[in-house]
């Protein structure tokens, strides 16, 4: 059967490369990018654009129909550290546009649901390092709390109405091509910005905070083999641990200082640190390698290096 793919919230971080990503495998007509505002040019000019309002059930369920939608990915949300400025919100969001997909797939029209949960899931009592797949959960963050909620239902739909509904627990994913949206690793792009455009960088956590991170190719690698996997190979459906790296704000400048040797990295750490001090370490994977073959590519090094060639050609540096 072919595919036939909507994404809703397609013009964020992961949506903008993951529609980009998606039309390159399945041909671009059969990816419907969706938002509530339009994306980049690129995005913008690679195939079909929706307005849609993921609180919206009825024009889901419009744009599902008038494409013939098989699959859905769900990648509309509000992140860790814009939820805590917007608690209610970000609960309403978040919640709401999960239920309608959830809704949509019971409802028999869709064939497939992609729903990314986070790291924030986990909190402050949490084993820190090699955080396991089960382990106490107790959030701290309405961002946190949205997540951990979230992969309750999605588990409730599968066992219950047999949603075949997929999801994997991101880490802080970095990327040059599309900027991230308000997330408690976000200083992990912006560093690299920073350090190009300015020489010197002031990260909002503190120097030895260390955090679970990926570079954005291998967050698309395993959200479409997550997808792509046979169903049965899909033992958890609440929501797979996933892991790449981990460093600290000081690692991460160390790796930038090699390429430019005159970066200066200080610190002001604000509300993001409690976020971040709440969150795991390191996070043990296994599952996700053993069930489905996830395996990452990127380690700091190559990051960094991609990072940085890549936003000195977009910024035209020499
Ligand atoms: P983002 O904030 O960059 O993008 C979210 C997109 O959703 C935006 O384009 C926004 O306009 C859109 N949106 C907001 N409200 C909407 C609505 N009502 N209807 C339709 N679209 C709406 O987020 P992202 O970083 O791309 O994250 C995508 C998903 O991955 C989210 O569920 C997020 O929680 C999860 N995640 C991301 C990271 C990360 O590091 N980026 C880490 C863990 C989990």
């Amino acid at each position: 059967m072919n595919k036939s793919i909507l994404i809703i919230g397609a013009c964020g971080q992961i949506g903008t490369e993951l529609t980009l990503k998606l039309r390159e495998i399945n041909g671009a007509n059969q990816v419907i990018a969706s938002d509530i505002k339009e994306g980049n040019k690129e995005l913008m000019q690679s195939g079909p654009f929706e307005f849609i309002n993921a609180m919206d059930y009825n024009s889901i369920e419009k744009i599902i129909e008038k494409y013939a939608i098989n699959e859905v990915y769900l990648m509309a949300a509000m992140l860790s550290a814009t939820g805590e400025k917007y608690p209610a919100k970000a609960w309403e969001l978040n919640m709401n546009s999960l239920f309608n997909v959830l809704n949509i797939a019971k409802e028999g029209k869709i064939k497939k649901l992609f729903w990314p949960s986070s790291m924030a899931v986990f909190g402050p009592s949490t084993p820190k390092e090699n955080t396991p797949q089960e382990t106490i959960m107790e959030p701290t963050t309405v961002y946190g709390i949205s997540k951990q909620t979230g992969e309750r239902w999605c588990e409730y739909y599968f066992n219950k109405y047999g949603v075949d509904v997929r999801s994997i627990r991101y880490p802080g994913v970095i990327s040059w091509r599309t900027n991230p949206g308000g997330g408690t690793t976000d200083y992990a792009v912006e560093i690299y910005h920073e350090a190009l455009l300015k020489g010197e960088y002031t990260s909002f956590l503190k120097k030895e905070t260390k955090l679970p991170m990926m570079y954005m190719d291998d967050a698309l690698e395993a959200t479409i083999k997550i997808m792509d996997a046979a169903p049965e190979t899909i033992k958890i459906r609440s929501s797979y641990n996933l892991a790449a790296i981990s460093f600290t704000p000081e690692e991460i400048a160390a790796e930038i200082k090699k390429e430019i040797p005159e970066f200066k990295i200080s610190y002001n750490p604000d509300f993001r640190q409690t976020i971040a001090d709440s969150w795991p370490k390191s996070i043990d994977d296994s599952r996700a390698r053993k069930d489905w073959n996830w395996n990452h590519t990127f380690d700091l090094k190559k990051t960094s290096e991609i990072m940085l060639e890549n936003l000195r050609l977009k910024y035209n540096l020499p």
